[in-house]
């Protein structure tokens, strides 16, 4: 066999069209690129902040274990989990990043003859998940930019085995009253889990709280997804964890590697756990950040989608990809949307104050000379 296509043909139908996740460009590729220095990435909703003392700490002691297989039972975290959130230690499933749970329940629950329903604008990996295991993905028209739960329902049929919901959303930010949510999930069939990924829920106000953990105890079929990587600024180690049924659960670890966790990653979330005072800050610092830029849009005359999370789209009412393009030579980093179907927006992290007013000045510059 000399022709590589044959090779491509091999896999398997679903992976054949499989498009890749296109993540946030690395700040070294535009260095490398452009020969830039001082350049801010606000691409990835990661934490402005870094990773908190306690978790750096956490890192320093667990290096000396680095020869040793990690705990692939991930005890440590999973107990502090467990305390955190009042739930019982069977009913958790670590991953390598959310991410990783995602796919985990995907391998785990589904075949080419089931369906899985989401909404447009949706997070990317939830269509990547699905084709790669032949699945068919069923994509419901957004509502105000975020889900339509009413139609969402009526798509779900017995052929539905999966559905994913993010809250709040990622690119859109939206976020969905936890009444309505509970009521959606409490009418779907037993026969179709329900992906609650709250990957962004810590940056909810307190006036919205988050309370679907008390829902595992009526809905088996639940899955609430979270992260590290987010609020926690330790998206470089990995760390998501899925809360469900101790049966959902044990369904999850059954298909999931054993070592899926390496050891400085469980130091370093058990540690982060345990450090409010670096989340609050997080939290603070996004509250502050959000206010900066949306003052900054007004001031320049656009539009952006009210965000729940640690991000924000802005409507520039013209092509965003040369806008991003732009943003770039002056070395900003941010995330164009165009294959969420967003072509006109672009999604802003927040940063730091100084990334944020960095940021506004760029876009001021780009948006006079475009
Ligand atoms: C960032 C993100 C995740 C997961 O990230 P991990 O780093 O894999 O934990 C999951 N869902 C949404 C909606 C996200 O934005």
């Amino acid at each position: 066999m000399n022709n590589t296509d044959k090779i491509s043909n091999l896999a398997v139908t679903g992976v054949q069209r499989l498009v890749p996740y296109k993540a946030g460009k690395p700040i070294e590729e535009l260095e490398r690129e452009l020969g830039l220095t001082r350049i801010i990435k606000l691409a990835s909703n990661e934490n402005p902040l870094g990773p908190g003392k306690k978790s750096l700490a956490a890192i320093q002691a667990a290096l000396n274990a680095l020869a040793l297989y990690p705990d692939g039972s991930g005890f440590a975290l999973k107990q502090a989990l467990a305390e955190k959130y009042a739930v019982d230690i069977s009913q958790i499933t670590l991953g390598n990043g959310s991410n990783e749970i995602l796919e985990l329940v995907a391998r785990a629950f589904l075949t080419p003859e089931f369906e899985v329903v989401f909404s447009q604008h949706a997070f990317a990996v939830y269509p990547i998940v699905t084709q790669a295991v032949g699945a068919t993905a069923v994509i419901i028209p957004a509502l105000d930019y975020g889900h339509d739960l009413d139609a969402m329902c009526r798509a779900v049929t017995e052929k539905t085995r999966l559905v994913f919901i993010a809250n709040p959303n990622n690119p859109t930010g939206t976020l969905l009253s936890q009444a309505s949510l509970e009521g959606f999930i409490g009418a779907l069939p037993g026969t179709c889990v329900c992906v609650l990924d709250e990957a962004y829920f810590e940056f909810v106000s307190s006036a919205d709280s988050i309370n679907s953990i008390d829902w595992l105890k009526k809905f088996p079929n639940l899955l609430i997804t979270r992260t590290f990587s987010k609020a926690y600024g330790l998206a470089g180690l990995r760390v998501g964890y899925g809360l469900s049924s101790p049966q959902l659960a044990d369904i999850l670890n059954r298909v999931r590697q054993p070592f899926n966790n390496n050891t400085l990653a469980l130091a370093a979330a058990e540690a982060a756990l345990a450090d409010d005072e670096h989340l609050q800050q997080t939290i603070t610092v996004n509250a502050l950040g959000m206010q900066q830029l949306t003052n900054g849009f007004k001031n320049l005359g656009l539009e952006w989608i009210p965000s729940a999370g640690n991000f924000v789209l802005v409507d520039l009412k013209q092509a965003g990809q040369p806008v991003y393009e732009a943003l770039l030579r002056k070395g900003v980093i941010v995330r164009p949307v165009g294959n969420y179907e967003l072509p006109n927006h672009l999604r802003i992290s927040i940063g730091t104050a100084t990334e944020n007013q960095l940021f506004l000045q760029a876009l001021a510059d780009t948006l006079a000379n475009v």
